[in-house]
């Protein structure tokens, strides 16, 4: 249950939500915003009158749901997605931050094609241990001059809590990687912080437990989150994972979060990856995500799926041509 609460809530019934019904305070509000498990549906009367207003739900789905709250607008940057925008964010980059040369030359690249975010991670959660795990702090240092020369908005992971802090200190838009979403220091941090978030879904994750990760970030206090679908783990094996397109669907409808597609780790492969991107664009989704590099046979990590940068120049092009057909702006 939210409850919106009277400021003047006297202490001792703040301590008695708190204390004995768990409730979440999401901090800074006015009215007072709490958050009870979705389990409680009446009010008790020692504190009816100090309710404003508050909504009842059937799951903890409930700061991110869309009956609370109509589509909540999210900021990457100087630009604004979902709300009442029809903005689709293109954002797109290598999967990992290589070396210099690497990530300057390919953010160039993107600023000449319009693009205004890149995408590069510094902290890489990989599958294996004796595969490359990323440059760490000294990649986001790259990433921060990419940034001063080019100002494209900087989009990178954080792989577990040891280094959320300096992620967030360098990045406009945080990621949580699909193995991280339940790394309850990352969210917790998340929720704290003024950053933008970007929540993947785990492979093995429902719809339900996803959109509690977001409620970990949003009841600390942080509205600017956004849901990416990135692929689940089915029966199938030709593909790395498979595109949930029916779970994109309910998130347009049962939250209020912004949602992005990757269709990259979904696909595993690049050849599958434009047209994919094609139909996440033809269902209206708020951003794509899109692992792109000067060289991608060579990429030091997801190479397969990697899409070089004439064949992004080109599907940007019929994006907005897709766009138009749904009545959505590439930025
Ligand atoms: C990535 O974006 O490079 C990445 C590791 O994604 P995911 O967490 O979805 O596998
Ligand atoms: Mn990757």
């Amino acid at each position: 249950m939210i409850l919106h609460l009277d400021p003047n809530t006297p202490q001792n019934l703040i301590d008695w939500l708190t204390e004995e019904q768990y409730a979440k305070f999401v901090p800074n509000t006015n009215p007072l915003v709490a958050v009870t498990t979705k389990a409680h549906k009446e009010i008790p009367s020692f504190l009816e009158s100090f309710v404003h207003n508050h909504w009842t739900f059937s799951s903890d789905l409930q700061l991110g749901n869309s009956e609370y709250l109509p589509k909540r607008t999210v900021k990457i940057g100087d630009l604004e997605l979902g709300g009442a925008t029809s903005f689709t964010h293109l954002i797109a980059g290598p999967c990992s931050v290589e070396n210099e040369e690497q990530i300057f030359s390919i953010a160039r690249a993107l600023k000449e094609m319009g693009i205004r975010s890149l995408r590069a991670g510094s902290y890489k959660p990989r599958t294996s241990p004796y595969s490359f795990q990323g440059l760490g702090l000294e990649g986001l240092k790259l990433l921060d001059a990419v940034r001063k020369e080019t100002g494209l908005n900087i989009v990178t992971e954080v792989r577990d809590a040891t280094h959320v802090d300096h992620v967030i200190e360098y990045a406009d838009v945080v990621q949580i990687g699909t193995k991280s979403m339940y790394d309850h220091g990352i969210l917790k941090a998340c929720g704290a912080s003024n950053k933008t978030v970007l929540i993947k879904r785990g492979f093995g994750t429902t719809l339900q437990e996803f959109v509690q990760a977001a409620e970990f970030v949003l009841c600390g206090g942080n509205a600017d989150v956004l849901l990416c679908e990135r692929g689940i783990r089915t029966f199938e094996d030709k593909t790395r994972f498979t595109l949930d397109l029916c779970g994109v669907a309910f998130i347009k409808k049962e939250t209020n979060l912004p949602v992005v597609v990757d269709p990259s780790h979904a696909m595993g492969w690049r050849y599958g990856v434009p047209d994919l991107a094609r139909a996440a664009m033809a269902m209206g989704v708020d951003g794509l995500l899109i692992e792109s590099h000067i060289d991608p046979e060579n990429a030091w990590s997801d190479a397969a799926q990697q899409i070089d940068l004439t064949t992004l120049q080109d599907l940007k092009k019929s994006l907005e041509l897709v766009g138009k057909a749904v009545n959505r702006e590439l930025v």
